[in-house]
């Protein structure tokens, strides 16, 4: 799905000299590379605050415990994402509260939103699945109205923008109060192991995020608040300084490749190529297609056959996994998540891909829906 190896030798010589540099000065906790790191990435991103922490989930969860939240609060999410985000609030001991997605983009349902609300909700976290944003301009006038706090899941989006109606264009994960993203492998920006990073305007909340991501700590030793810990490495963040000067270029790559798969892919009626929002840029983190009357078993089958690896992005959305069943949800209840996981195929997407492997992949998908 990724060809991290091909990458990776492109910029081998500027990769090893920092790790290289980073082993030299012994610094591998808190070293100058992690200021470097935040430092850059917060003129990337135009935030003020970036709080490289240990991992994504991570991000997720110190967010959650930097909001002063009690037992039972509700937080809204999308029935269709990644785990991680239903996991760090319940862990806690908050109430996640599913909602389902727009099936064209992926996206959290504004509607679906509006609809979840009680006196109960104290916060929303949209995800901006597979590296487009979700519809921020209604999320956030609506926490607006009922005084909720917005989490991003900005996991795989790094480098999407948001365009406001006053044509304001915002980076993902840096309009809400707090936006997260994760620097594993195979994201759009990613290290050479975990990583992860917390992003948010507010100076109060950034002061409180840094410490929770250190064990609650302000004065050495002295612990205001039950915390973690939870950090980025020097060495992930000399792969890191060096990988984001090379972000732009790698959506770029990207882009074109879902061009070339869109081309292909255009006026087939067995298959729906991915419906780009009109307020957001994409970083298509993955490029999922939507079949229509396919045995996407047998598809994915046949292409493994001829060496091409598929991905199901989700098979089962939330409110259907053993972990988070309760009375609450039951099958039926996001209709569009349902049928997204069972129709939805992601194909290969990286920096990498040569128009001979999309030729190669394209040919075989269409020879299959023929
Ligand atoms: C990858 C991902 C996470 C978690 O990131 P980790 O670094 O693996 O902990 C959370 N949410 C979404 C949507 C993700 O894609």
């Amino acid at each position: 799905m990724v060809d991290l190896k091909s990458q990776y030798e492109k910029i081998k010589t500027q990769i090893d000299d920092g790790i290289q540099e980073v082993i030299d000065s012994t610094s591998f906790i808190k070293g100058s590379k992690v200021v470097d790191f935040q430092h850059n990435l917060e003129s990337y991103l135009n935030v003020k605050h970036v709080i490289p922490v240990g991992n994504g989930t991570d991000a997720l969860q110190i967010a959650f415990m930097a909001l002063g939240l009690k037992a039972g609060d509700e937080v809204i999410i999308p029935a269709f994402t990644f785990i991680a985000t239903a996991e760090v609030i319940a862990l806690l001991g908050l109430t996640p509260i599913l909602v389902d997605v727009e099936y064209d983009t992926f996206n959290i349902s504004i509607d679906s939103v509006r609809k979840a609300l009680t006196s109960k909700t104290k916060a929303i976290v949209p995800v901006h699945l597979f590296g487009q944003n979700a519809n921020m301009q209604e999320i956030l006038s609506l926490a607006k109205e009922h005084n909720l706090f917005v989490v991003e899941d900005a996991c795989q989006s790094i480098g999407s923008k948001y365009m406001f109606s006053d044509s304001a264009q915002v980076q993902s994960g840096c309009m809400g109060d707090i936006g997260c993203t994760s620097f594993f492998p195979s994201k759009n920006l990613g290290c050479f192991g975990d990583g992860g990073a917390i992003f948010t305007n507010n100076d109060a909340l950034a002061a409180i995020m840094r410490a929770v991501a250190n064990h609650g700590m302000v004065e050495r030793y002295h612990h205001d608040m039950i915390g973690v810990n939870s950090r980025l490495d020097s060495i992930q963040a000399a792969v890191l300084n060096v990988k984001l000067k090379h972000l732009d270029e790698y959506i770029a790559n990207r882009l074109a490749a879902a061009a070339y798969y869109n081309a292909a892919f255009a006026n087939n009626d067995k298959l729906i190529i991915p419906t780009r929002s009109v307020n957001s840029t994409h970083v298509y983190h993955q490029y999922t297609l939507k079949l229509i009357d396919v045995e996407r078993a047998e598809l994915q089958r046949l292409l493994s056959d001829k060496g091409i690896p598929t991905m199901i992005y989700y098979p089962v959305p939330l409110h259907l996994q053993k972990a988070y069943q309760n009375d609450r949800y039951m099958s039926g209840d996001f209709p569009n998540a349902e049928r997204l996981s069972k129709s939805v195929l992601s194909l290969p997407m990286h920096t990498e891909l040569s128009e001979r492997q999309l030729e190669y992949i394209t040919s075989n998908v269409l020879e299959f829906l023929k």
